[in-house]
């Protein structure tokens, strides 16, 4: 008893210890940038600490665990620019009080520890359990995940009443339950034998224990305090996203006044159509061109491709004369692939495989054939 006691003493004071330490830090040295960095120098900072302290990387670490968190932190904080106006004005505890909503980071000083020890995240008042996640898929052109896009849309979700802040009631009151006058429980008393008692507690089923009623239930929700409707909400895609990218709206999912709402995630999708030919593997593009044999054999060609970038629309690809290509050639074209997600402007690689085109009869023919235009 005694030691299970100065364990979970011990247990106490490394919560404190590590809550007062991540209190203290600030986010701009976590990130090791300046004060006036803009969102591209942070984005590379977080991306080059976070593959340093990654908990993959780290195996058993504490330390870089922890210091994983705290980059991952600051880097929400900072990347939004109502919480990091917050931030820079009040600091931390400006977003704890209500700055940041739904909770967010820094919400709840818990919130970092309930993702270390690998329990759910936690968000908003403690006590409430979490809501479900919400899921969406958005499909973009390859074009656009070229680019960049802006997109707006709006998803039919469950949201707390706005008429009556989720109560339920029309006048905002709640009054205590009748049947069991405000207690939640109620005390039957059942008869074993003659003279015999015995007494149940049990919930109130009128209430189901919370001990209040609505008498006047809101005309919007029906006193349910909630109600479905469509929410509106923003993605940026920045040029280069990753194709399995997850965009995460924290507290975005169904609201409750019973629940803190878990997070909407849209998965974002590569459409089939609309990338001019051009295939992804990751951040370089691949293209097959076909050649006829003529243009193969003799050279003297160029030729105006598509290109997916908005300003630099086409490319062009062209032969010498007498400059063969053979059928398979792979012409590669440094810096015409994707866009790099590292802040700079840098790009992956094109290739170009060439399909030159027989002009029919069999793989042996044509080969005789390249064979004797070559002498
Ligand atoms: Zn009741
Ligand atoms: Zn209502």
């Amino acid at each position: 008893m005694f030691m299970k006691y100065i364990h979970c003493l011990l247990i106490l004071v490394s919560f404190i210890a590590i809550a007062f330490a991540a209190d203290i830090e600030d986010y701009y040295k976590l990130l090791n940038v300046s004060k006036d960095a803009d969102t591209k120098d942070i984005r590379k900072a977080y991306k080059l600490l976070s593959k340093k302290y990654h908990p993959d990387k780290n195996p058993g670490d504490e330390t870089a665990a922890h210091k994983f968190l705290e980059i991952g932190e600051a880097y929400e904080v900072l990347m939004d620019d109502e919480k990091r106006q917050i931030y820079d004005r009040y600091g931390k505890e400006g977003l704890q009080n209500g700055g940041a909503p739904g909770g967010g980071p820094g919400g709840d000083p818990f919130d970092m520890f309930a993702d270390f020890f690998g329990g759910g995240r936690r968000r908003g008042p403690p006590g409430k359990p979490r809501g479900r996640d919400a899921e969406s898929d958005l499909g973009y052109t390859l074009k656009e995940f070229f680019n960049g896009a802006n997109t707006d849309f709006n998803l039919e979700l469950q949201n707390i009443c706005d008429k009556c802040s989720g109560t339920g009631s029309k006048d905002g009151q709640l009054h205590p339950c009748k049947t069991c006058r405000g207690t939640g429980r109620m005390v039957q008393k059942v008869q074993l034998a003659p003279g015999m008692f015995q007494q149940f507690e049990q919930v109130c089923p009128h209430c189901g224990g919370q001990g209040k009623q609505i008498t006047n239930k809101c005309d919007k929700c029906s006193g349910s305090g909630v109600f479905r409707g469509e929410r509106s909400f923003t993605i940026h895609l920045a040029p280069g996203t990753p194709r399995e990218h997850i965009e995460v709206y924290q507290g975005q999912a169904d609201q409750s006044p019973q629940w803190n709402a878990g997070d909407l995630k849209i998965h974002i999708k590569e459409k089939p159509e609309g990338n001019l030919g051009y295939r992804r593997v990751e951040n370089n593009l691949y293209r097959t061109e076909v050649l006829s044999l003529k243009e193969a054999l003799n050279g003297g060609w160029n030729r105006t491709i598509p290109f997916l970038d908005d300003y630099e629309n086409t490319i062009l690809l062209k032969r010498e004369e007498g400059k063969i290509v053979n059928n398979g050639d792979v012409e590669v074209i440094e810096g015409k692939g994707m866009p790099l997600m590292n802040g700079v402007d840098e790009f992956g690689n094109l290739y170009i495989q060439y399909h030159v085109v027989t002009p029919g009869g069999s793989k042996e023919t044509v080969e005789k054939l390249l064979h004797h235009d070559e002498l």
